[in-house]
């Protein structure tokens, strides 16, 4: 098949991976950064443009596209499948990734296990807000934020009020959430694919921080889930309508909950800690679903 990567950079551990896995398996890969492709979207005939070249042809594409970047990766994803290429995730469900406050409420609906959580917009009633949760201590997030930028450990009433006031002030969306205290600075991310949990590893914040992204000096190891894990993870790529995701799940004292399902998972922590090759399982995955034509009418 041809298959095009939709990344930055092929330099990119996951991109540069996910090429080398898919020329193994005989494919033809492609690395196009989706900021440089144009399209054509008023002829009968939807086209994309990269390097001065239309591309044709293409069979599959796999979306890499950076937080910073959705409203136009988005589109250049949503124009592939205009053209009838199979995307390992569809545009529409991306984006509804992207929105923390959206994705909560999405899983929540599908009962999904969650963080009791809460959102306003004034800060007038910032006490019924914080008991909303249970009180202190309690976490902030920015809605925007990603890395652990903007998610905060709020250790009293008084600096919940004060952090609160201050974003609020900032005009920034934010979330309060109850502190899982009992996951310890540790949480799992699962990735799935297809319907599959193929790899999941635990990771522990280090020097007392509370936030275990990798990004922030957090360690990887592989982990073994419980059932009731990989039922939460399987159920929420399900409901944010994600063929490919990784799931992020601490481990409180009411079971599983779900912090975030993220539509691009980084594949060099995964596969470090796992020693499992979750590139060639995406190819694979590609190989099975992607049949030239299938989704022309996948779009609502
Ligand atoms: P980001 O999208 O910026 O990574 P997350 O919501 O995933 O933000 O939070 C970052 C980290 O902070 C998580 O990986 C987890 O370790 C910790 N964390 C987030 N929310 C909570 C919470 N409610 N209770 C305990 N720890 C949390
Ligand atoms: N009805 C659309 C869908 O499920 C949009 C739902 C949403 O993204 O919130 O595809």
């Amino acid at each position: 098949m041809k298959i095009a990567i939709l990344s930055r950079k092929s330099s990119l551990y996951s991109t540069a991976k996910l090429k080398e896995a898919g020329e193994k398996r005989g494919h033809e890969m492609l690395v196009i950064d989706y900021l440089r492709c144009f399209m054509n979207i008023a002829s009968h005939r939807p086209t994309i443009m990269f390097a001065g070249r239309e591309l044709v042809d293409i069979e599959a594409v796999i979306p890499r596209i950076g937080a910073s970047h959705t409203f136009y990766g988005t589109a250049v994803v949503r124009q592939f499948e205009m053209m009838g290429v199979y995307s390992s995730n569809e545009s529409q469900a991306i984006t509804r990734s992207r929105d923390k406050l959206r994705c909560l409420q999405i899983l929540s609906r599908d009962g999904v296990g969650l963080p009791v959580s809460g959102i306003a917009h004034s800060i007038k009633d910032i006490e019924g807000l914080i008991d909303s949760v249970g009180g202190a201590p309690l976490v902030v997030k920015v809605v925007e934020g990603t890395q652990g930028t903007g998610v905060i450990l709020a250790e009293t009433r008084k600096a919940a009020e004060a952090v609160i006031e201050a974003f609020r002030g900032l005009d920034a969306n934010i979330l309060v959430q109850e502190f899982i205290k009992e996951a310890a600075g540790s949480d799992i991310r699962c990735i799935v694919i297809g319907g599959k949990v193929v790899a999941s590893m635990m990771r522990t914040s280090s020097g007392g921080d509370f936030r275990s992204n990798l990004h922030r000096g957090g360690i990887a190891k592989k982990v073994k889930i419980t059932p009731e894990e990989k039922a939460t993870a399987l159920r929420a790529a399900k409901s944010m309508g994600l063929q490919i995701a990784g799931v992020d799940i601490l481990r409180s004292n009411h079971g599983p909950v779900v912090m975030e399902v993220n539509s691009s998972p980084g594949l060099e922590g995964i596969e470090m800690s796992t020693g499992i090759d979750v590139s060639e399982k995406i190819i694979e995955f590609l190989e099975k679903k992607a049949r030239p034509n299938q989704n022309k009418d996948r779009i609502k």
